[in-house]
C-alpha cells in the first residue's frame, strides 16, 4: 500500500504514475494558505471586552412577572428537568358581597429557577396560561458557586426588566384582549378621578 504524500494528495496521478511535485511546493502551498487567511475578515469575538449583538428575542434568562401568576403549577409540572420550585399556600377571601361565597386563592410563597439544570428549552414558557414567565436575552449570570445558579422569586423579577417589549402590531392588527381591557381600565381610573377633582372643586 504507498503511503499519501505529505500534501494529502496520492502519490500517484489516476493513471498508476507517480505525481511530480517539486522542491518547496509544500512550503508555497502553506504561505498561501496563510497568505489567505490573514487577509480575510476576522469572525472571533473579543468578549468580554465586546460583547456580541444577539437577537432580542434570545434564550439568555427566565423572568417571572409575579403578578400574573395564579401557582398553577402547569409550568413546574411540564418541566422535562424539574427545575422550577413552587411553594405556596391558600388564602380564604371573604365574600365580595353579603351572602355571597368565600373563595380560596393560591398565594405564592417560593418560585425558584435552577438554571444549573435549566436546559432552556422555553416548555415553562409556552405552557404558562397567565403569561407570567418571559424569556429575556441576559446571558451573564455566571456563579463560582452552583448553588448560586438557583435565582429565587426576587432575582426572576429583576430579570423582568431586562425582557424587551413585543415587537409592533401589524398596521390594522386587531388590539389583543388583554391590552384593550388594561386601557378601558385605565380610562375608567382616570375619568373616575378627574370626576373626584371637580367635586373637590
Ligand atoms: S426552559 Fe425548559 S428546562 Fe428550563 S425551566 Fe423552563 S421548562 Fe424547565
Ligand atoms: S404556569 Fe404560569 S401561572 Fe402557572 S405556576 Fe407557572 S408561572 Fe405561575
Amino acid at each position: 500500500m504507498s503511503r499519501p504524500s505529505p500534501d494529502h494528495r496520492p502519490s500517484t496521478t489516476p493513471s498508476g504514475r507517480p505525481r511530480p511535485s517539486f522542491p518547496g511546493s509544500g512550503l508555497a502551498k502553506g504561505l498561501a494558505v496563510t497568505l489567505r487567511t490573514m487577509t480575510k475578515k476576522t469572525v472571533t469575538e473579543q468578549y468580554p471586552d465586546t460583547l456580541p449583538e444577539l437577537p432580542p428575542r434570545s434564550r439568555g434568562v427566565i423572568g417571572l412577572f409575579e403578578e400574573n401568576c395564579t401557582v398553577c403549577m402547569l409550568c413546574a409540572r411540564e418541566c422535562p428537568d424539574w427545575c422550577i420550585y413552587i411553594d405556596s399556600h391558600k388564602e380564604t377571601v371573604p365574600a365580595a358581597a353579603p351572602g355571597g361565597r368565600e373563595r380560596s386563592r393560591n398565594v405564592l410563597d417560593r418560585f425558584a429557577i435552577d438554571f444549573s439544570l435549566c436546559m432552556y428549552c422555553g416548555i415553562c414558557i409556552e405552557v404558562c396560561p397567565f403569561d407570567a414567565l418571559f424569556w429575556s436575552p441576559e446571558f451573564e449570570y455566571a456563579e463560582t458557586d452552583i448553588r448560586d445558579l438557583t435565582h429565587e422569586r426576587d432575582k426572576l423579577r429583576e430579570w423582568m426588566w431586562t425582557v424587551p417589549a413585543p415587537p409592533a402590531l401589524d398596521p390594522g392588527a386587531e388590539e389583543p384582549k388583554e391590552i384593550a381591557a388594561a386601557r378601558k381600565s385605565a380610562e375608567k381610573l382616570a375619568a373616575a378621578r378627574a370626576e373626584a377633582g371637580e367635586a373637590d372643586a
